[in-house]
């Protein structure tokens, strides 16, 4: 901690990704840190994720980089074809910088990694109890609000808000892939915008065996029963129609109730902060999972909330400069993800058609090719900013 800044009592509501990145950041610089859990048995429920080089960024500067890489699988390239096998999405991770990689991991892996950094750095994790007024923590110097989507305490924080919920969503599972038939592509294959079947190499699940794959497959929220009645051939069907090559990852499909289903939310807030809350993760930018970010975000939030309160400024002015180094990066990924997400999940057809004609030729082009890069890897700052994050200084962010 450096000598300018005082010691916090800070309150952190939620252990999900945000929560728990935030507490070991602030623990690790000095700060007094208790989390509040609703869970009695908190454990990170969910599909894969795809964590950014931005993200990984932050896990260096969590200390918890090494470990979870390890458990992960590395992601070198995203393609998603129409079911003729054109291609429309083709990246390649190693033309932003060589070296780089995206990581898909089993979110198990990074909740644990979490939950022993925090244990290590001393926050106290208060499980079993959930905050229902704010006005409970007032007793704390700094408040985080890290409880996430369907947050309960924003509203209370009296911040704008708006909360939209996505008309699509997906299902899905986690499968044995032993042969690692995926390799290191995340694979995406679509019909129009109204069907899409995701594959991505998730690593090593906690305690498990062998290597996993995510699989996801969009639908439209109000067709979710129509889909359970038609029952799981008529899903196998549809799938093996676009892939006929996943036949021995849906051989491990029993019955509808081995996929979950998951919606997505809209959330953007204006400024994140109070004098004394402040409003990180989900609960203050949820967005699709179109652009695979909501994690890196939250983790981000977690690296940048720290440094700003390193500067020994009071804590409402620590805050104020939260919200002013945040929002153009999160209102850029939370719109960027508003715009796409029609493109691949939508009754829409002229637009996915021109999606399938031009996206890939587009990104050959050098502006919109690097623009693309860039906000894959979760740098981007804005449309038309030219400066991006610079993950360098970020994960030099530690406690030193
Ligand atoms: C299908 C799908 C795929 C996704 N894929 C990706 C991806 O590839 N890459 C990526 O980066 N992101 C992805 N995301 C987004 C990512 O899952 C979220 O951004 C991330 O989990 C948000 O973490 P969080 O900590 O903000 O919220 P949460 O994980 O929701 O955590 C909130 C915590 O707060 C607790 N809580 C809530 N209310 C209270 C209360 N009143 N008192 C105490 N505790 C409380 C909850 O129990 C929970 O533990 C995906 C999301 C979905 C739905």
């Amino acid at each position: 901690m450096s000598s300018t800044q005082p010691t916090l009592s800070v309150a952190v509501v939620g252990a999900g990704f945000a929560g728990l990145a935030t507490a070991c950041m602030l623990a690790r610089c000095g700060h007094q840190v208790t989390v509040f859990e609703k869970f009695g048995k908190p454990e990170s429920l969910g599909a894969g994720i795809l964590i950014q080089p931005s993200g990984l960024a932050a896990m260096r500067a969590l200390g918890i980089h090494d470990e979870v890489v390890a458990h992960g699988a590395k992601v070198d390239h995203l393609l998603g074809v129409t079911a003729r096998q054109r291609p429309v999405v083709n990246v390649r991770y190693q033309r932003w910088q060589p070296g780089s990689f995206g990581l898909g991991l089993h979110r198990g892996v990074l909740f644990n990694a979490l939950w022993r950094q925090a244990q290590a750095c001393g926050v106290k994790l208060v499980t079993g109890e959930e905050v229902r007024d704010l006005a409970t923590l007032q007793a704390h110097d700094l408040v985080v609000i890290a409880d996430g989507t369907r947050s309960s305490l924003r509203g209370q924080t009296g911040l704008a808000c708006s909360d939209r919920l996505y008309p699509w969503g997906a299902v899905w599972a986690v499968l044995r892939d032993p042969q690692q038939q995926y390799g290191s592509t995340l694979w995406q294959w679509y019909r129009g915008a109204r069907q899409m079947l995701g594959i991505m190499p998730t690593g090593h699940a906690p305690g498990g065996q062998g290597p996993v794959v995510s699989l996801f497959w969009s639908l439209r929220a109000d067709q979710y029963r129509v889909w359970l009645d038609a029952g799981l051939e008529a899903f196998k069907r549809e799938v093996l129609a676009l892939h006929p090559g996943c036949d021995g990852l849906l051989d491990q499909i029993n019955s509808l109730d081995d996929l979950t289903w998951a919606r997505y939310h809209d959330v953007v807030m204006p400024a994140y902060h109070t004098d004394r809350c402040v409003v990180v993760g989900d609960a203050a930018h949820a967005t699709s999972p179109q652009l695979g970010q909501g994690t890196n975000l939250a983790l981000l939030d977690a690296v940048v909330l720290c440094d700003c309160l390193k500067q020994g400024l009071p804590v409402a002015q620590a805050l104020e400069r939260y919200t002013q180094l945040r929002r153009g990066h999160l209102h850029f990924y939370g719109q960027a993800s508003r715009w796409l997400t029609p493109l691949f999940q939508s009754d829409l057809w002229l637009l996915p058609w021109l999606r399938d004609l031009f996206m890939n030729l587009g990104s050959g082009l050098p502006v919109v090719g690097s623009l693309t890069r860039q906000t894959l890897v979760g740098v981007r700052q804005g449309w038309l900013s030219r400066e991006t994050l610079e993950l360098a200084k970020l994960q030099a962010q530690d406690a030193a």
